[in-house]
C-alpha cells in the first residue's frame, strides 16, 4: 500500500497533516465548536485522554491565544510538548491522577473540561461500550471537582445499548446535555460526544474522589431505562453538507486546492505501545507460535516429553 493511499481514504487524515494538526480528530473538536461555540469566554480548559494532542493544539490556540490561556492535557501515553500547554501523565480513572488535575485548578476553575478517550477496543461491543462509558464517568467525576458553575464538558460517547443510563447521570449535573455527531466522525462509527453545558450540580452536591461515579456494580437488567422512562437527548450533527464526508475516498487533488504533495504526519507518535513489536520485527526477532508440524525434524526431537 503506497504511503498516499491513506490520504485519498481519509480526508480529514490528510488535511490534519496539512495544517499542521497532529491527528485528525482536531477536526471534531473545531466542528463542535462551530456548532455550540465551546470556547466562548474560555479561559481555561482541561483536555482528558490528550494524545497525541491535536485537541490541546485546538484548545491553546482558540482560549485567549498561546500563553494567556491555561491549558491542562492528561494522558496514559507520553505527549511531545506544547506551548501553552501543561501535560499529566497518567491514567484519568486513578485518584492519584484526579487529584494532580486538580491541584492545577486550586481556586481558579476551569470553564470546559473535554475528553475525547477511547480505550483499546476489543471488538466485543458490550465490553467496548462498557469500558467507554467507563472513561466518560471518570471524565464526569474529574470534571465536578474543577468546572466552575455554568461550565461546560463534551466527552465521547459511543451510542450504544446503554446509552440513556449515561444521558441520565449527566443531566443530573448539567442543565443541557446534547448528543453531537460531527462530520469527520465517520458515519460507520457508534463514537459521538456529549456535549453538557451549563454546570449545575444537585443542591448539596459535595464533589468526593473517594465515591467516584463508577458504577461497579452494573446490573444491566436493574438499570435499563426502557419505555416510558427511556432518555431521549436531541441529537444534532455538526459540519455543514459543504465539509467533507469522512466516509468517503476522495481525489489527491482536491477541488480548489493546490497541487497535491505528499505531507508526513505532523507528530509522530513518541513512544507507541507497538514500538517494541516493530523494533523486534525489524531484528527478525518477533516471536512467532511455533506448531510442532512446521519444525524441522531436529527441533521437534528437542521438545521436551
Ligand atoms: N483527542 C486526542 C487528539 O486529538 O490528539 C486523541 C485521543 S485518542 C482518540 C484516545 C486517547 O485516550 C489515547 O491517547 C489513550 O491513551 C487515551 N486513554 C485511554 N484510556 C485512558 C485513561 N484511562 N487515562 C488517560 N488516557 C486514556
Amino acid at each position: 500500500m503506497g504511503r498516499t493511499s491513506k490520504d485519498k481514504r481519509d480526508v480529514y487524515y490528510r488535511l490534519a497533516k496539512e495544517n499542521g494538526w497532529r491527528a485528525r480528530s482536531a477536526f471534531k473538536l473545531l466542528q463542535l465548536d462551530k456548532e455550540f461555540q465551546l470556547f466562548q469566554g474560555v479561559t481555561r480548559a482541561v483536555d482528558l485522554c490528550a494524545a497525541p494532542g491535536s485537541w490541546s493544539q485546538v484548545l491553546s490556540q482558540k482560549i485567549g491565544g498561546q500563553g494567556s490561556g491555561h491549558v491542562v492535557a492528561v494522558d496514559l501515553q507520553a505527549m511531545a510538548p506544547l506551548p501553552g500547554v501543561v501535560q499529566i501523565q497518567g491514567d484519568i480513572t486513578q485518584l492519584s491522577t484526579a487529584k494532580e488535575i486538580i491541584q492545577h485548578f486550586k481556586g481558579c476553575p476551569a470553564d470546559l473540561v473535554v475528553c475525547d478517550g477511547a480505550p483499546d477496543v476489543t471488538g466485543l461491543h458490550d465490553v467496548d461500550e462498557y469500558m467507554q462509558a467507563q472513561l466518560l464517568l471518570a471524565a464526569l467525576n474529574i470534571a465536578t471537582h474543577v468546572l466552575k458553575p455554568g461550565g461546560c464538558f463534551v466527552a465521547k460517547i459511543f451510542r450504544g445499548r446503554d446509552v440513556t443510563l449515561l444521558y441520565s447521570q449527566l443531566q443530573v449535573f448539567f442543565s443541557s446535555v446534547l448528543c453531537a455527531k460531527p462530520r469527520s466522525s465517520r458515519n460507520s462509527s457508534i463514537e459521538a460526544f456529549a456535549v453538557c453545558q451549563g454546570y449545575d450540580p444537585p443542591e448539596g452536591f459535595i464533589p468526593d474522589l473517594s465515591k467516584p461515579l463508577l458504577d461497579h456494580s452494573y446490573d444491566p437488567d436493574f438499570n435499563q431505562l426502557d419505555g416510558p422512562t427511556r432518555i431521549i437527548v436531541p441529537f444534532v450533527t455538526c459540519g455543514d453538507l459543504s465539509s467533507y464526508d469522512s466516509d468517503r475516498s476522495y481525489p489527491l487533488d482536491l477541488e480548489g486546492s493546490s497541487e497535491y504533495k505528499y505531507t508526513p504526519p505532523t507528530q509522530p507518535p513518541i513512544s507507541p505501545p507497538y514500538q517494541e513489536a516493530c523494533t523486534l520485527k525489524r531484528k527478525g526477532q518477533l516471536a512467532k507460535e511455533i506448531r510442532p508440524q512446521d519444525c524441522p525434524i531436529s527441533r521437534v526431537d528437542t521438545f521436551p516429553q
